[in-house]
């Protein structure tokens, strides 16, 4: 049996991210991967916004991470050479009772220690979106789009200059709690056993599946796990808007906005489609819900201007009518197994986040 000292399982932005912070730490590090290449679930499947922190509940981990991830990637991508635009977004009101909604997000962004926002009249918001309808609007300044691919890869190359190791299709079958440390079943075309002292579980949407099937690991401490998959549509012409733009947010998700890719192709979505099993189709029955939300925001639209692109699936700890649910950086202090932190519910803002995930994950192992 070959003998390591750190696994992470799962090569997504999140995955990686804690490859790196462990490799920079002095730790061994192996990264099982079960796909073929890194990145090709939810971290190549999300909008690439770098997002400010805003809606997430005062002390959540989602807002501390967010809002700490942003700066430090912000840094990251300057530093790295990691394409990136601070464009900017605005969350529009499109009717007067809308407005107070503007009033309540603009206190939550500032208890969560985002200060930059700024209230703008209609005039003010049409002065700088034209094609834009509502009655006033939000700026987030420091919003802004990634090249996630580009990420993934500065992250990696960074990890193996400090000697941590990928393997693609490797896909983690099952695994037992052991003295010392944990032991992973690999399939793949070599089927293997590894054991690690440090186990870092981060298979996003296979999260709980990989520790539910951990002999020795307290069946209770497995969170639910629901997926809420989101469907963009693309516009098939030139993005009118430079900013990106947000309803005020619908519940489960931000409501169908637009964001930019660094190109300046613009997209819609996601919305909000509860689904049992992992499929990317985008459901073509959906384009009319689309027309009608954008519409509300940019009656400009024109028929036939969307054309079906992409989905991503988000794996939530809430189901469908319940509150919305945090991260869940598990460590040996929740579930009592030594060595093993598991990383359920990294759902948006995870890319944003991934830096300051990745440092609380290093923190939690290199205390183990
Ligand atoms: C629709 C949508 C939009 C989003 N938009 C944004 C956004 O704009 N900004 C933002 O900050 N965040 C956004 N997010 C969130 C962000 O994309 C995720 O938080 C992030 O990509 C999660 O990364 P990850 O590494 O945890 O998961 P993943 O990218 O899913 O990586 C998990 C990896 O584990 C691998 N794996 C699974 N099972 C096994 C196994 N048994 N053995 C080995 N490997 C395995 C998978 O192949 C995969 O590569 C969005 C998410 C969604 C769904």
């Amino acid at each position: 049996m070959e003998r390591v000292d750190c696994v992470v399982i799962g090569a997504g932005v999140v995955g990686l991210a804690c490859a790196r912070a462990l490799a920079l730490a002095g730790r061994e590090v192996i990264v099982l991967e079960a796909a073929g290449s890194i990145g090709t679930e939810t971290s190549s499947r999300n909008s690439e916004v770098i997002h400010a922190g805003i809606y997430y509940p005062p002390g959540s981990a989602k807002a501390e991470l967010c809002v700490e991830g942003k700066s430090l990637l912000y840094r990251y991508c300057e530093e790295h050479g990691v394409a990136h635009r601070r464009c900017g977004k605005l969350i529009v009101a499109t009717c007067a009772a809308q407005t107070a909604t503007l009033h309540k997000i603009l206190a939550q962004a500032a208890a969560n220690g985002v200060h930059d926002l700024r209230l703008l009249t209609m005039d003010e918001a049409k002065a700088m979106e034209p094609q834009l309808r509502c009655v006033a609007a939000l700026l987030s300044p420091s919003t802004g789009i990634i090249d996630s691919h580009g990420l993934m890869l500065a992250y990696q190359g960074e990890a193996e200059d400090r000697g941590a190791m990928l393997a693609l299709q490797s896909p983690v079958t099952g695994g037992a709690v052991e003295a010392g440390g944990i032991m992973l079943e690999v399939g793949g075309a070599e089927a293997m056993r590894i054991f690690a002292r440090t186990v870092v579980n981060s298979a996003g949407l296979m999260a709980q599946r990989i520790a539910a099937a951990l002999r020795g690991f307290p069946p209770d401490k497995v969170p639910p796990c629901y997926y809420a998959k989101g469907n963009y549509y693309s516009l098939a012409a030139r993005s009118p808007f430079t900013h990106l733009i947000y309803p005020v947010p619908e519940a489960a998700g931000l409501g169908v906005h637009l964001t930019l890719d660094l190109a300046g192709q613009a997209r819609f979505g996601p919305d909000v489609e509860w689904i049992a099993e992992i499929d990317y189709d985008v459901d073509l029955r959906r384009a009319d819900g689309f027309y009608r939300a954008i519409r509300d925001y940019w009656p400009g639209l024109k028929d036939g201007q969307l054309a079906p692109g992409y989905a991503g699936i988000r794996p939530k700890l809430g189901g469908p009518g319940q509150p919305a649910s945090d991260f869940l950086i598990q460590g040996a202090d929740e579930h009592g197994v030594a060595g093993l932190v598991n990383l359920f519910g990294i759902e948006s803002p995870g890319l944003t986040a991934s830096l300051a995930l990745a440092n609380q994950v290093a923190q939690i192992a290199n205390l183990a």
